[in-house]
């Protein structure tokens, strides 16, 4: 589990409504809204309310079901914005393109063919 941080990550700010998002789906303990940069027709950001993990393998070793639960929000985001079928990205360490240190998924669907693994 990560350091209890000085400031809210940006995504919790985005989950106390401090940031305006796109939502598009919400549980007790999950958010997902469109990414502001869409890399693909659909292009969501899967995430818990909560930046108590920085990436997804301090998720999977913390909270298991948190990140079942998010891959399940993941699931009926892209059946209600696309066909069903999409690709679950998470960025792990900055080389890897990661630049919020709070756990999400990007789940890109609908027209892949152009769309990057990377965040840019
Ligand atoms: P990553 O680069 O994997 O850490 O992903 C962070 C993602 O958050 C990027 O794809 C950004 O485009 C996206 N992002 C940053 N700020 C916002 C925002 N205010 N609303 C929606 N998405 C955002």
């Amino acid at each position: 589990m990560t350091e209890s941080r000085a400031e809210p990550t940006l995504f919790e700010r985005i989950a106390a409504r401090e940031i305006p998002a796109s939502f598009v789906a919400e549980t007790d303990r999950v958010i997902a809204f469109r990414d502001i940069a869409p890399k693909a027709p659909v292009h969501v950001v899967v995430t818990p309310k909560a930046g108590t993990y920085r990436d997804v393998v301090e998720l999977a070793e913390g909270d298991p079901g948190l990140l079942a639960e998010l891959v399940a929000v993941a699931r009926s985001v892209a059946e209600e914005l696309s066909d069903g079928q999409f690709r679950l990205v998470f960025n792990t360490g900055a080389a890897a393109g990661q630049t919020v240190f709070h756990v999400h998924a990007h789940v890109l669907a609908g027209g892949l063919e152009e769309a990057t693994l990377a965040g840019e």
